[in-house]
């Protein structure tokens, strides 16, 4: 058994690498691969259906809110977004909180004014600031609820009377959040959804339409509001993986159940990198991410040993991105409490071995 800490693409739960795999080779006992399927057959559409339906479910999102399966990963909506919600002469306010976000305030730079009301980049991202205010004009705020990179997570959402705007690709559907305060989410999918290949959209189609923008077809949110995520060709198979996760996330108990587990190995696994005398979180305690934990060991010239030591026990993806170094453990829905405390033991065994 190998043991998948990789960022993303990530762990999924294996009922759906086994349902996925057998819809590969006959769909539904259709005598057809999932892969050669029209995408307006009904079969289809009724797993579009289900997928959205089940989004909405999972996130107790209100009929305001419309969920949308599209392409082109998180990074489009850093684009579409601004294209979409703000004129050449509209503010939207920033979190600078990691790369993601700082790619996020770039983009937007093309479509109107990108003001950083916050940044914690001196200090290479290894907190998040709490203490800022957002312009009143300003037509939205983004956050990025966890920075996947260097292990921050927002605990509390920032409280404000603007619209927000969240890029959640690295911890949708983890926690309990009301999404309905958001206007509008964005996330690929294949961090704790699905395979590569789609990115869900959660909007309040109320914020559309506002702007003076020629919008092409593609860009348009409305539009794919409009033909239910059928604009074009969608990912028929990359959507049927995230309609398999939803299931058997409703199954698990929905978000409230799996963020009881996902505390509980969050919890585990830094109590061990504070208990054990190699090793040492990098970001302030408050802003711990429990998706994506990062730690370094007080002696980096025993990093290479201590990853060559997890990769012979058949751990992998926990190499930490190259702009943190040390390590990085993504927790996701799908990983198990027991693989967290398989990679503990192993931190307890290579201590016990150096000292
Ligand atoms: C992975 C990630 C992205 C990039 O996603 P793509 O689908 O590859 O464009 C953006 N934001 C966050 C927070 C991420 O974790």
């Amino acid at each position: 058994m190998v043991y998948n800490f990789n960022a993303g693409p990530s762990i999924l739960p294996k009922e759906v690498f086994e349902a996925a795999a057998a819809a590969v080779l006959n769909y539904n006992n259709s005598g057809l691969s999932i892969l050669e399927y029209g995408h307006r057959t009904p079969a289809f559409e009724a797993i579009m259906q289900e997928a959205r339906q089940l989004m909405k479910e999972l996130m107790n999102l209100d009929n305001d809110h419309e969920v949308l399966f599209l392409h082109g990963g998180a990074s489009t909506h850093f684009m579409q977004v601004p294209m979409n919600l703000l004129d050449i002469k509209d503010t939207a306010a920033f979190t600078d909180t990691g790369v993601w976000a700082a790619k996020a305030i770039n983009e937007a730079k093309l479509f109107g004014k990108a003001e950083i009301v916050c940044s914690s980049k001196e200090k290479n991202y290894t907190y998040l600031p709490k203490d800022f205010a957002v312009p009143n004009d300003a037509k939205y705020l983004h956050i990025t609820t966890n920075n996947t990179i260097y292990g921050t997570q927002w605990q509390k959402i920032p409280i404000t009377s603007n619209s927000i705007v969240a890029d959640m690709s690295s911890d949708i559907l983890s926690r309990e959040l009301n999404f309905n305060a958001f206007d509008l989410i964005y996330a690929g999918a294949q961090k704790n959804i699905g395979a590569a290949g789609v990115t869900i959209v959660v909007v309040n189609k109320n914020i559309l339409g506002k702007i003076k923008r020629y919008i092409p077809t593609m860009m348009d949110y409305r539009n794919h509001i409009a033909d239910g995520s059928m604009l074009n060709t969608p990912p028929v198979f990359a959507v049927y993986t995230c309609m398999l996760t939803l299931r058997w996330l409703k199954k698990q108990g929905g978000v409230k159940e799996i963020e009881k587990i996902n505390n509980q190995k969050a919890e585990m696994l830094y109590a061990e990198i504070d208990r054990n005398s190699l090793f040492k979180g990098t970001v302030q305690k408050e802003d711990r991410s429990k998706m994506n934990v990062t730690f370094v060991m007080n002696d980096p010239t025993k990093e290479a040993s201590f990853l060559q030591f997890a990769t012979q026990k058949n751990i992998m993806g926990i190499k930490g991105h190259r702009s943190v170094g040390g390590f990085r453990a993504s927790l996701y829905n799908a990983m198990p409490l027991s693989s967290v405390a398989y990679l503990v033991s192993l931190m307890q065994e290579f201590e016990s071995i150096n000292n």
